[in-house]
């Protein structure tokens, strides 16, 4: 631990969390999720007894509110800070796990789902190429990600890394160019990729999505194929942002106002995003980093990541990540009315 963060630890532990919270009372804060386990050793997702300890502290300490509720009142005063739940993608591990545990309290919250995924035409790039990576032996592994890549893997001590290296390589290209990656991949491991995704990379059906839109889950779109919208040319933005939106709303028989950026950084943003979302009818859309810019911008509102690290937790939801992004901002001047 560097000896900022250390400090930064000492003065929360000794009553800067609250500090932070009431400095920063005012401001909304969207915590972005993603994937739950029942087991607490699941790598990449948020176990059941985390998942509950956050939302145990959350109802102590903060108002939870739903995404319409961020973009309508997004600034007005409040005695307890307010938390907006969302979560990406559509698996089913949102409806076993996170679900249950929501409704048990009547938190509502927003689930962003991918509609070919719900459909079952096509199961997530990056999880085709960990199932790709489970199948074979690390060394076999680290051979055909150096061949596909033109690279030299044999650092990599386990097939995470290789994954994340893989998955950092092939982020940012094309739906095509992902693909023919993909197929390069199996083909160096003779391995045929399963048209349907297995359980563990399964999405929620359309019944259960049903259900819980009846139940304070506000359901928004995250394109039809899940690809970056970076490099796509306008019509095909179009097509997958406003595809997603008619197909759940054929399914659940309700307007869709509310999307999420697949991948979510600056460069998976079309520089005309706001044009596009008002021609379509929406009131907001997500991103996946945090600035300063926070939710002041409906159409690319800032999202605080969650892990299991439950000091990191509380330091996003007790407004320190804010305080940290405007102060640390040289770009401009720090303004009290920002927390
Ligand atoms: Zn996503």
């Amino acid at each position: 631990m560097s000896v900022k963060s250390k400090i930064v630890r000492y003065f929360f532990d000794k009553g800067g969390d609250n500090a932070a919270k009431a400095l920063t009372r005012n401001y909304p804060r969207v915590l972005m999720y993603h994937r739950f386990s029942h087991s607490d050793s699941d790598s990449g997702k948020l176990s059941r007894s985390n998942f509950t300890d956050q939302v145990n502290y959350l109802l102590e300490n903060f108002e939870l509110v739903s995404i319409d509720e961020v973009v309508n009142d997004g600034n007005r005063h409040s005695i307890k800070p307010r938390v907006c739940i969302t979560v990406d993608d559509g698996y089913e591990d949102f409806y076993d796990i996170a679900y249950p545990i929501l409704k048990k309290y009547g938190i509502p919250a927003t689930f962003y789902v991918t509609t070919d995924f719900v459909d079952e035409k096509i199961w997530f790039w990056y999880d085709r190429i960990r199932w790709c990576l489970e199948q074979s032996d690390l060394d076999d592994v680290r051979n055909a990600v150096s061949k596909v890549f033109h690279t030299n893997c044999e650092q990599f001590s386990s097939k995470d890394a290789v994954w994340a290296y893989a998955v950092s390589n092939i982020l940012e290209l094309d739906p095509c160019s992902v693909e023919e990656k993909i197929n390069s991949l199996s083909n160096a491991l003779s391995l045929d990729i399963p048209k349907r995704a297995p359980k563990k990379y399964k999405a929620a059906t359309w019944n259960q999505i049903k259900e819980m839109s009846l139940n304070g889950i506000t359901v928004g779109a995250h394109t039809l194929s899940h690809y970056s919208l970076g490099p796509m040319e306008r019509e095909e933005v179009i097509s997958q942002i406003r595809g997603s939106k008619d197909r759940i709303e054929e399914m659940l028989e309700t307007k869709v106002r509310h999307f999420c950026f697949p991948n979510g950084q600056p460069s998976d943003i079309p520089l005309d995003y706001c044009s596009i979302f008002g021609e379509l009818g929406f009131h907001s859309s997500v991103v996946a980093f945090y600035d300063r810019k926070g939710v002041r911008d409906p159409f690319a509102i800032r999202r605080h990541g969650v892990g299991s690290d439950f000091y990191a937790f509380k330091k996003s939801v007790c407004g320190v990540d804010r305080i940290g992004a405007i102060l640390l901002n040289k770009d401009s001047k720090f303004s009290w009315s920002d927390l």
